[in-house]
């Protein structure tokens, strides 16, 4: 037993063993990566690249899927792609990874900043309306943490007014919306492999859709501007070397295989996790909208309330953090008060939501959830340890008054 000594002042912590490691292999998968080491194919463009694209698209609902070298250089070939360039502005939301803002300043546009809803961490559909002005060519919704932003009342405001949805789906590997999965709803979607995402290559992205043109026109830029059925040396676009190579795919293919129990672990998981914590007063977990049917769990962020919970989020995550749990402290500022957008044409629309998460919010990773139920339970006791031992003491009268 851990006692009710918090760790932080020298008690037991809940948890000594470590979460699962991440990424992780899978039996086989070695061989199967050592067969395409053995071949003299590990580049892009073969039969492992292709069949990866094919069934990774596939399996999100899209037709077309051009494996490229990141999630980040899926972005700018997005957005290349749909011709998006100087004089446009993109739609962005005020907390993601920085790539998500930074690819639209890569291809020249302007991106510009709305609100995230306090309850689930996505782009505000009603703060986009606003954001919206006769520039607008794109809008590029995350669905943070595996949590589908609400893609229905984001594509009432695209479609009305002509405008491409790109979905970051950098966490949402297997998400579903109302049945449908992730990055095969908007115009196109991009996903990561980057070592923590939830399929890795260690680095890698891929771009999916169901439109043809677009497709096409990606596949040749990421490919030196080539065409396919023409020549190696004849070249038809502005086009550059974004090949993921094959080793990559057949690691990815492995992982694809696994990504539907993996999605369905940590929901479990994080059932159990959710459940432990019912009786805790002032903290609250990334809420999900309703279409948003199946959620990754990539990272689970949530809040502290400070006067409900007993302490602020900077002394909730170090006295968790000593339980055991590998918290952390959400991003510390919003996109747009990164240096970089001190350079960079941009728009930010007031965002008091995300501005309050980075004081108040905090997020579990993956690997949390990766376990057994037991092991996720142990976060919840590590919480609500804390959570006894900090909250505020009801006030008794102290003098004779009430006594009687
Ligand atoms: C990881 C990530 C990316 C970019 O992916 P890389 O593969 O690291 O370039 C883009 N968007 C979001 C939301 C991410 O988390």
């Amino acid at each position: 037993m851990s006692g009710r000594k918090l760790a932080l002042n020298g008690g037991v912590a809940v948890r000594s063993a470590p979460y699962p490691p991440w990424p992780s292999l899978g039996p086989g998968d070695l061989d199967r990566v050592s067969d395409i080491l053995k071949s003299t194919h590990w580049g892009g463009g073969g039969e492992a690249v292709e069949a990866f694209e094919e069934i990774f698209a596939q399996y999100h609902d899209a037709s077309f899927g051009i494996a490229v070298s990141s999630g980040t250089m899926a972005l700018e070939l997005a957005l290349h792609a749909l011709g998006i360039g100087p004089e446009d502005e993109v739609i962005v939301p005020a907390h993601s990874f920085v790539a998500t803002a930074l690819a639209v300043s890569r291809v020249g546009a302007a991106p510009v900043f709305v609100d995230i809803e306090p309850d689930t961490y996505n782009i505000d559909p009603v703060r986009i309306g606003e954001a919206v002005s006769d520039r607008t060519r794109a809008m590029i919704p995350v669905h943070f943490g595996g949590v589908m932003a609400d893609l229905d009342r984001i594509s009432t405001v695209a479609s009305d007014r002509g405008i491409s949805v790109v979905e970051d789906a950098a966490h949402a590997h297997g998400a579903e919306w109302y049945g449908m999965r992730a990055g095969g709803i908007g115009t196109c979607g991009i996903f990561s492999f980057q070592n923590s995402k939830a399929m890795s290559a260690g680095e890698g992205g891929i771009l999916i859709t169901s439109d043809e043109t677009l497709a096409a026109r990606g596949r040749s830029v990421a490919n030196a501007g080539r065409l396919p059925e023409r020549g190696w040396f004849e070249h038809f676009e502005i086009g550059t070397n974004l090949r993921m190579t094959a080793v990559q795919a057949v690691l990815l293919g492995c992982q694809l295989e696994r990504l539907q129990d993996q999605v369905r672990l940590r929901e479990t998981n994080f059932r159990r996790f959710a459940d432990g914590l019912a009786e805790v007063e002032g903290l609250e977990l990334q809420r999900a909208p309703a279409g948003a049917i199946v959620q990754t769990r990539y990272i689970v962020p949530g809040r502290v309330d400070e006067k409900r919970f007993g302490l602020g989020r900077d002394e909730f995550v170090a006295a968790v953090q000593a339980e055991g749990v590998p918290v952390r402290p959400f991003y510390p500022h919003p996109l747009y008060a990164n240096p970089v957008f001190r350079q960079v044409r941009h728009r930010t629309l007031p965002c008091p939501a995300a501005e309050q998460a980075t004081r108040d919010s905090f997020w579990l990773p993956l690997r949390l959830f990766m376990g057994t139920p037991e092991d996720a339970a142990d976060a919840a006791r590590a919480i609500a340890k804390v959570h006894r031992a900090s909250r505020p003491r009801p006030a008794f009268p102290t003098n004779g008054s009430a006594a009687g």
